[in-house]
């Protein structure tokens, strides 16, 4: 019986073994799938441990207790999608407060973030954190929270995390972190000391590409006591089939990603060397800006990366048209491999001024790494590049 709580035992077995052969009842060994919404009392005055859904489901609890294992944090929240869980961590802020975030950070976080500014919700800043110098000016103000995407989305920029931690402490700011780009397996915020982390489940940690889920990690029992009351007072936790389905997926992180950053790092060094490429941002490259924080922070470059086309919108186009391994879409992380245009995509809620000053160009395309072959993956490049650019 694998309690995902012990941490003797490696993240490969905690995941493959979460919560298995724990049925006292019949003994079924994978973990029964909860979808009642209530729980009856035992008699008069005496609630079990679980009474309605929404408050609280059995499923739903593996996989929080799974992924805040893998964080070594104390506990997650898990809510309906990626956006949930950073709507949930916002709550902590109250107007007037201040929240720095990251000039390149998520699409959809940038977009929400506007929103909740102009709404008065509280203040937001949008800086550049991969900058020493522009942090520990922002830090001046006292924010209440910094919010840090590393690497980042989609030019994989790279913040130092305990840099970070370092001016937090001593502003008694919270750091939270969005760690969906690399998966727990590669980084883990929470003993750089970060106090939450976020993913979307959606990509790595689910790894299938049909569920659409978050999770809040609490690095300390207060903070997850507030995260949990948050999530049950606006409902925005997870239903337990999609947590069931997430569980699923979890088991295979370990191997997934393994296999998912061994294509990047080939394909990559096909990109690097074909005449048609630009440039190429990947962690994993020694002359890449962030490469010794990197060293420093992540078990592994990951497998995101993105490049520029040394060409126009028709080379773009044609080039993506082309390929038949990889589908055009905006997601990430799962077991196939996955292309996107961010300008006309995941940062189309971008304003223009917003990309330039982000350094997004038109030219920019990323790619999530799957796990097929990497000798059908590079093929599948070269003749898209072959047609598209001659
Ligand atoms: C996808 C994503 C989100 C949003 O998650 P959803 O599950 O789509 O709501 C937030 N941050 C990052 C880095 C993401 O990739």
């Amino acid at each position: 019986m694998a309690d995902p709580k012990n941490k003797s035992l490696s993240e490969a077995t905690r995941t493959a073994a979460s919560g298995v052969n724990t049925d006292p009842n019949h003994g079924s060994v994978m973990p029964p799938l909860y979808i009642s919404t209530n729980f009856s009392f035992e008699e008069y005055a005496k609630p079990r441990e679980y009474d309605y859904t929404r408050s609280g489901n059995p499923t739903r609890d593996l996989l929080g207790q799974t992924i805040a294992s893998l964080e070594n944090g104390h506990d997650a929240v898990v809510t309906s999608s990626g956006m949930s869980a950073l709507y949930l961590m916002f709550h902590l802020l109250k107007p007037g407060d201040v929240l720095l975030a990251p000039h390149d950070c998520y699409g959809g976080t940038f977009r929400l973030l506007t929103a909740m500014h102009k709404k008065g919700n509280f203040e937001v800043r949008f800086i550049n954190q991969t900058d020493k110098n522009v942090l520990k000016d922002a830090f001046e103000c006292i924010p209440k929270m910094i919010l840090i995407e590393t690497p980042s989305n989609p030019l994989l920029r790279i913040t130092d995390i305990e840099y970070v931690t370092s001016l937090a402490k001593q502003h008694d700011t919270i750091v939270a972190a969005d760690n969906t780009f690399l998966s727990p397996i590669l980084q883990k915020p929470i003993d750089m000391g970060v106090d939450l982390v976020m993913h979307s489940t959606t990509k790595y940690i689910n790894g299938h590409s049909d569920v659409i889920g978050g999770a809040v990690v609490s690095r300390t029992k207060n903070l997850h006591a507030e995260m949990s009351w948050w999530a049950n007072a606006t409902g925005v936790g997870g239903s337990p089939f999609d947590s069931y389905l997430t569980t699923r997926g979890l088991r295979t992180i370990s191997l997934r990603v393994e296999r998912q950053q061994e294509n990047a790092v080939k394909i990559v060094e096909f990109l690097k060397n074909h005449s048609a490429i630009k440039n190429v941002n990947y962690p994993g490259l020694t002359d890449h800006p962030g490469h010794d924080i990197v060293q420093k922070q992540q078990a592994g470059p990951g497998a995101m990366f993105s490049f520029e086309l040394n060409g126009n919108e028709d080379n773009i186009r044609t080039f993506l048209k082309a390929l038949s391994l990889y589908s055009l879409c905006v997601s990430l992380g799962g077991v196939e491999s996955l292309i996107c245009h961010p300008a006309t995509m995941t940062h189309a809620a971008y304003t223009q001024e917003a990309r330039d000053n982000a350094g997004i160009s038109h030219q920019l395309i990323r790619i999530s790494a799957g796990i097929e072959s990497a000798d059908d993956l590079i093929n599948d490049l070269k003749q898209a590049l072959d047609i598209a650019v001659k």
